[in-house]
């Protein structure tokens, strides 16, 4: 994620960047006549502008003749391909990645991004609402919908007490982005002008310059498979577990040269590897996170059927993940990427497909509204679980406060009808080691939930390698299954990738930090969380002690002032519009909009 002051370039956010790009490149001429001079003379100028380019300039009425025309230009399949070709071009010329990364990128994702183009109602109010202004028409990714909750009474809340001392615990294994990178090459250049570096085709590093290491290293750069088999071996010794949740994107960041042959091999490799390391016997909770498929971040909602519909993805996942899910999962798997599943008697979990709230996923400018009526779905459970008086554990791989404002705002509304119900939230993709707030709607004061974000596997970027274990109230009659407590472990990689003799020794994986003991909380409820982020704004050094857990340890950038009260404002933020607040109240709009997780 960019945040401000936290200062990572970000890759698929520049399709976010393209969408707006795209439209305006390929629609501000007309696709007939004088094509490559038009296609030049506008480059060119978008080149003099960079990115200070206001949309706002074009009127109202210019920008919908424009789109009319493109609309009907779009049908010809030769047209495509010049949208292509000057997509590619732009790309190269705008400095948005390497002309290789370009070229590869725009083959990959023309036939997919193409037609959602053309299946989207955008045209014409709606781009021009999105260019232009709300006064010109709504966009339908930003539209506002409803989802109905039933007409049930919430039922009174009662205060989360602490469980009585000696009560069971569960202890959960949570793994988030790994992103194995097979091209992984030890002593290849760290910092490469490519996205993703450590890697085969990065070059050799210089004699100047310490190349990638043997378990990993600081830089753009993902894990080769022994550190993920190490990390497996590790946590296989550390047990027992009484399950697992696992929250998606095993590939590396390799976005521009990614295959569904590919994608398909690493999650069957991940998947066969954890099962042979963890046992039969630990079930395995998986969700979908945003890099499973290719490209990156398409996910086409049910809607879309054949070849370019997800099912290429979900039947392979259903196959692999079947022995840890009953069949019932594996049929809304199949379906959606969601499924929920009774973990133990009174404890149920609902893994989210987060895709469909992501507005790097182009397939919702089709429709964005509650994508396979997974919300729905969602308030059907849990008023199934409240009835029986269940306790629900919510996964998933992208948080809610970085989802579409609608999504995002009718989730937060579904936390807080059922708040007694869900006990748990648990995501990660960020990266790093955070957390968002949920309070009550009425006077946002009240905190009643918290969604945790774990730190990846993976170092990118700049990151040390970890894994978290969470504590939660355990298996017995009236427990609360709240979370209690969590660790987070990391493989020191400096440590780790000191000169060793042939063969390297199995590095160890050491504890980090006990949430706990670090900031001195007896529980992790909601409102201990809402009391930690009060401690920190007036203890820097409590604040100081976050961001160094933050970043797992190996920190690049000192976090005061904006960087400060960002952070601590984003940890409120279990709603993107609460979210949004604090991106304009430091003056950078977009910067919660670029994902590069
Ligand atoms: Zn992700
Ligand atoms: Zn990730």
């Amino acid at each position: 994620m960019k945040r401000p002051g936290f200062g990572l370039s970000t890759f698929s956010g520049v399709f976010v960047v393209w969408t707006l790009f795209s439209v305006l490149i390929v629609f501000s001429y007309p696709l007939e006549g004088d094509q490559e001079a038009h296609e030049l003379r506008f480059v060119e100028e978008f080149d003099r502008l960079k990115l200070g380019f206001s949309w706002h300039n074009m009127s109202c009425a210019v920008c919908k003749a424009i789109f009319a025309t493109v609309d009907i230009a779009l049908l010809s399949d030769s047209n495509k391909e010049r949208v292509a070709h000057v997509l590619g071009d732009a790309c190269v010329r705008l400095h948005l990645a390497d002309p290789d990364v370009c070229r590869e990128i725009t083959e990959l994702f023309r036939e997919d991004f193409i037609r959602a183009l053309q299946e989207s109602f955008l045209w014409p109010t709606e781009a021009c609402a999105l260019l232009v202004g709300p006064a010109c028409g709504h966009f339908d990714i930003y539209a506002p919908w409803n989802v109905s909750l039933p007409q049930v009474p919430k039922p009174p809340i009662k205060p989360h007490t602490p469980p009585k001392p000696g009560s069971p615990q569960s202890r959960i294994l949570f793994l988030t982005d790994i992103h194995w990178d097979a091209e992984y090459a030890q002593g290849s250049l760290v910092d490469c002008k490519k996205p993703l570096c450590c890697r085969n085709d990065s070059g050799r590093a210089s004699w100047k310059h310490s190349g990638a290491g043997y378990w990993g290293t600081y830089g753009k750069c993902d894990l080769p498979l022994r550190t993920v088999e190490n990390l497996l071996q590790t946590v296989a010794k550390s047990g027992p577990w009484d399950w697992v949740y696992w929250t998606g994107d095993i590939p590396a960041h390799n976005v521009w040269s990614q295959s569904r042959k590919q994608q398909l091999n690493e999650l069957t490799v991940i998947t066969r590897l954890i099962l042979k390391h963890l046992g039969p016997n630990v079930t395995v909770y998986p969700s979908v996170g945003n890099h499973e498929s290719t490209p990156v971040n398409s996910f086409p909602p049910p809607f879309v059927h054949g070849n370019r519909s997800s099912r290429w993805l979900y039947d392979t996942m259903a196959k692999e993940w079947a022995s840890w899910l009953p069949e019932e999962a594996l049929e809304t798997l199949r379906l959606g990427g969601f499924y929920t599943v009774e973990i133990q008697r009174g404890l149920r979990l609902v893994s989210l497909n987060m895709n469909f709230c992501a507005r790097e996923n182009y397939w919702l400018m089709v429709n964005s509204t509650d994508p396979a009526d997974q919300l729905q779905w969602l308030i059907h459970i849990l008023q199934e679980s409240e009835n029986k008086g269940e306790k629900v554990h919510i996964i998933g791989h992208i948080p809610p406060g970085l989802c579409l404002s609608s999504w995002s705002w009718n989730y937060y509304h579904i936390v807080n009808r059922y708040e007694s119900t869900i006990t748990g939230q648990f995501f990660g993709h960020t990266h790093v080691d955070e957390f968002q707030m949920f309070y009550d709607e009425e006077t946002m004061t009240r905190p009643l939930s918290v969604a945790f974000i774990a730190p990846s596997v993976t170092t990118y970027v700049n990151l040390n390698p970890g894994y978290r274990v969470y504590y939660v109230d355990g298996n017995y009659p009236g427990s609360s299954r709240m979370v209690l407590d969590h660790e987070t472990f990391i493989l020191n990689l400096t440590l780790a990738n000191k000169r060793h003799s042939k063969p390297y020794p199995s590095p160890s994986w050491t504890l980090l930090y006990r949430a706990s003991e670090a900031y001195g909380l007896s529980t992790l409820f909601p409102a201990d969380m809402d009391g930690l982020i009060k401690i920190m704004v007036n203890d820097d050094r409590v604040f100081q002690r976050f961001w160094y857990l933050f970043h797992k340890g190996h920190v690049s950038k000192p976090c005061t002032d904006t960087c400060k009260t960002s952070l601590i404002c984003l940890l409120h933020s279990g709603r993107y519009d609460v979210l949004m607040q604090c991106d304009v109240l430091h003056g950078d709009k977009h910067s919660f909009r670029k994902t590069m997780c």
